[in-house]
Order: structure tokens, then C-alpha cells, then sequence
């Protein structure tokens, strides 16, 4: 499979993390240092500093990105934003299925289906995140429960709808503990997301599509993780929320 054939996308997720004064200044840190990225430079911030943060990137190649969205385009779902809310902003991306949603939120292999079919729907780019409790890694079924994952969500998105999908493998176990997967093991789910993506999709489409890693990524670890041939880019949580770090993990991506 050829690296080459796509671009590596390094997307910040903040989680609960900032005001929107305190994001207009970390994005203003942020643009200066990633001006001249070779890879694609995301920001999914909290729903309430959407607005600050798509003002701050106006002109720049920093783009921005939710990080959930509601499958339902309205309606009585109390506290829920849809993903034509966020199309409607000039939101861009959007995380689909990260962990601390399935495990503090009940989001499900079904309801994260949901609402990729609505971020597609929308014209938003998915970021899919996937990944293994540590207790499934050490019974040794990673592979399963990345495919059930992966298959579930991917169910009814057609090859040209794909094009708008990246997938986040992020072993749950990794985030944010500081535990980062080797550059082996990273890969070795990276190459069977891939894998499936080829069965079922076809060659093409498996080497088109940017399939990630995240979990404790760092400007010390990234261009190791980065320089394996299945790792397309990475999602950063905590290094995100710190200027030089996430620079420095783009210009890992860029090389
Ligand atoms: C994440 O939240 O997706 C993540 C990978 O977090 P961290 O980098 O802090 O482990």
C-alpha cells in the first residue's frame, strides 16, 4: 500500500478543554507555527468555541472540526447539536465515536453508525475513531472488535462517501495515560483497518483513505509513530492544547 497515495492529517482534539478567548489564543499561537504544514492541520474544539475558532482560522490552513454530532437534523434532543447545525457554521469535521463518548456517554457501534451517516450526509469530513479496551488487547481479540467496529459504522457508506472518512485508531488504553502503543503496534491495526477497508471496498479505496493513530502522541514519540507506513497522521488530545507540542507533532507529519 503507498503512503503516498494520501495525506497524513494531524487533527487536535481538546475535549472539554478551553474558553473561547482561551481558543482564539491558542489558535493564534497555533497558525503561525503550522503555516507551512505538509499535511493537513484540523482543530476540534468544544461545541462553544466553534465560532471563535472558525473566526480564528479564516484564510489559514488550519480547519475545524466538532467533536460529536447528532445523527437528527432537529428536534427534542436536549443538549444534542446536529450535523447540519455544524454545516450550517462552516464547520468542517467532526469525531465520530471517540472512546470517552462510548464509555462515559453510551454511544454505541450503532448510534456511532447514526451519526456518521449524518456527518457524511452533511458534507462534514468524519474523523471514525476505533480502538480496544486494554482487556480485549490482552485476550488477544483487537482485531475483532477494530473490524466489528469498523464494519458497523462503515455500514451503507458507499466508496465515494469513504473519501470523507478518517479513521482514528485509538487503542483505548492509550488515551491519555501517557501509554503510548509501540510504532509496531500502531501500525499492526493501522495495516488491518486497511486491510478490511480493502475487503470492503477494494484496493483503491484502502490505499486512498487516512486511517490515523491517537493515543498519547507527543512531540517526542510522534515522528516514530508517524514514520510507520499505515499511519497516515495522528489525533492528539492532551499535546494538542499546547502550542509548540502540536506544531512540532505537525512538522513530524510534514516530513
Ligand atoms: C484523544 O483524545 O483522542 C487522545 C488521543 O488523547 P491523548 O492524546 O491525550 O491520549
Amino acid at each position: 500500500m503507498n503512503k503516498q497515495l494520501r495525506k497524513a492529517v494531524i487533527a487536535g482534539n481538546w475535549k472539554m478543554n478551553k474558553t473561547p478567548a482561551q481558543a482564539t489564543q491558542l489558535i493564534n499561537e497555533i497558525k503561525p507555527l503550522v503555516k507551512d504544514a505538509g499535511c493537513d492541520v484540523v482543530v476540534c474544539v468544544p461545541y462553544i468555541d466553534l465560532q471563535a475558532a472558525l473566526a480564528a482560522t479564516v484564510g489559514t490552513n488550519v480547519k475545524v472540526g466538532a467533536e460529536n454530532c447528532h445523527w437528527e437534523p432537529s428536534g427534542a434532543f436536549t443538549g444534542e447539536i446536529s450535523a447540519e447545525m455544524l454545516r450550517s457554521m462552516g464547520v468542517t469535521y467532526v469525531i465520530i465515536g471517540h472512546s470517552e463518548r462510548r464509555t462515559y456517554f453510551g454511544d454505541t457501534d450503532l448510534t456511532v453508525k447514526k451519526r456518521l451517516r449524518a456527518a457524511i450526509d452533511n458534507g462534514l469530513t468524519a474523523i471514525l475513531c476505533v480502538g480496544e479496551y486494554l482487556e480485549q488487547r490482552e485476550q488477544g481479540i483487537t482485531a475483532e472488535v477494530i473490524r466489528t467496529q469498523t464494519k458497523i459504522a462503515l455500514g451503507g457508506i458507499s466508496e465515494k462517501e469513504l473519501e470523507k472518512v478518517i479513521i482514528a485508531y485509538e487503542p483505548v488504553w492509550a488515551i491519555g495515560t501517557g501509554k503510548t502503543a509501540t510504532a509496531e503496534q500502531a501500525n499492526e491495526v493501522n495495516k488491518a483497518i486497511r486491510d478490511l477497508i480493502c475487503e470492503l471496498y477494494g484496493k483503491a479505496a484502502a490505499d486512498k483513505i487516512t486511517v490515523q493513530y491517537g493515543g498519547s502522541m507527543n512531540a517526542g514519540n510522534a515522528q516514530e509513530l508517524l514514520a510507520q507506513p499505515d499511519v497516515d497522521g495522528g489525533l492528539i488530545g492532551g499535546a494538542s492544547l499546547k502550542s509548540a507540542d502540536f506544531a512540532a507533532i505537525v512538522a513530524a507529519a510534514s516530513k
